[in-house]
């Protein structure tokens, strides 16, 4: 038997109700599989706990999170305290400290009725993004000069290491390689002269030791065209953490909105402890209505499940997530439905449950 150490930080407005139904999917696993158990153990960080110490988690909460298998997060944010604060304070610095440096984000469409998109199979979008997630424009280097003077100046630097540059690509291409499929890199060299000069030439030198892998190279605004009009063209992608942002909000886009964008922030070496993640926010418009949608929260189980070498799990969620997609009563508002969070839950849980005596 297999136990598997889980930290969840619910976070704040949604996460809570979000993770709830994710937890209640790895319990449900838990009991139908006798060899996989998982213990959980919950921080109350956030932006309730920042407004009441001044800070978003506790002094030694990295070193609370050390021992664990992985980190199961719902969405910090909240209106009262800047984004700049929650974002930084929690999110960047578990990533950073952890050494998260691939955000997987699976760009899949599971339901054809869900894309914006005239014409699209569910097999002309399926894809993954590989986004580098511990350096670039989210490095937190920059500076501010002459504050509040006429000739105030503010710089923010994209850092690009050798080290940082060439673990990403190298991640992308084994990727590539694994599943046989092209590798597409996102940059922008005509503009960004230094960063994108150098993230290209990285990824010409380390493609040498894959002379198997077919790849392609875009500028990003030639590739925000193609994820709407020709998203076909992608099977994994490695970008840049400003662009791997973006263009990813563009594929949740393109998939069925923010209710179903999953990331999983990865530290290969496994020194230290995953992450996953719902990739919306803790969305104070809908939250404590009961209404938000659980898929993305239960999507990251399934990254979760594939992280610890329990793909079968992984691969259950996803098609039970693809046949709730075609059951629009159980689907929650934003997708048309009836159910609410809990409801939605309920159901999954039921449908993973009827696919269990295949899998066990
Ligand atoms: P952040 O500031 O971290 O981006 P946010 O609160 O702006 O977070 P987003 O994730 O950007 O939230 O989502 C924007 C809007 O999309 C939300 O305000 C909400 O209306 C909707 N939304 C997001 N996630 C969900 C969800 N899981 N279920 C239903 N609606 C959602
Ligand atoms: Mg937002």
């Amino acid at each position: 038997m297999k136990t598997f150490k889980i930290a969840l930080i619910p976070g704040d407005g949604i996460g809570p109700e979000v993770v709830a139904e994710g937890v209640k999917v790895l319990q449900a696993i838990e009991q139908l599989d006798p060899a996989i158990s998982f213990s959980f153990t919950e921080f109350p960080w956030g932006c309730e706990y920042y407004l009441e110490h001044g800070k978003m988690m506790a002094d030694d909460g990295i070193e609370k999170l050390k021992g664990f298998d992985a980190i199961y997060l719902g969405a910090v944010g909240y209106p009262g305290v800047p984004d700049h604060i929650s974002l930084w304070d929690l999110l960047l610095t578990i990533r950073k400290e952890f050494d998260q440096y691939v955000n997987l984000r699976p760009i899949t469409l599971l339901n054809p009725a869900l894309t914006p998109l005239k014409n699209k199979t569910a097999e002309q979008i399926d894809f993954l993004v590989i986004r580098e997630n511990s350096e670039g424009e989210y490095a937190g280097a920059g500076d501010w000069l002459f504050k509040g003077k006429p000739e105030e100046v503010v710089l923010q630097t994209g850092v690009f290491s050798r080290k940082g540059t060439e673990r990403i690509i190298r991640y992308a291409y084994e990727e590539a390689k694994r599943s046989n499929r092209t590798l597409t890199s996102i940059s922008k060299a005509n503009a960004l002269n230094y960063s994108m000069v150098f993230w290209d030439e990285v990824f010409e030198e380390v493609g040498k030791e894959y002379p198997d892998v077919q790849t392609y190279s875009y500028l990003v605004d030639a590739a925000s065209l193609y994820f709407v009009t020709e998203p076909e063209r992608f099977e994994v992608v490695v970008t840049s953490n400003l662009f791997g942002d973006i263009l990813t909000d563009i594929g949740a886009a393109i998939t069925g909105g923010m209710g179903l964008a999953t990331g999983a922030n990865i530290n290969p070496e496994r020194s230290y402890p995953s992450m996953f993640e719902p990739v919306h926010g803790s969305a104070p418009d809908i939250s404590g209505k009961g209404i938000a949608n659980p898929i993305a929260a239960i999507w990251s189980v399934s990254q979760m499940m594939d992280f610890f070498g329990e793909e079968k799990w992984g691969k259950a969620i996803l098609s039970v997530i693809q046949e709730m997609l075609h059951e629009k009563e159980s689907l929650t508002s934003d997708l048309g439905g009836e159910s609410t969070t809990t409801q939605l839950g309920d159901r999954f849980v039921e449908l993973l449950a009827a696919r269990s005596s295949e899998l066990v």
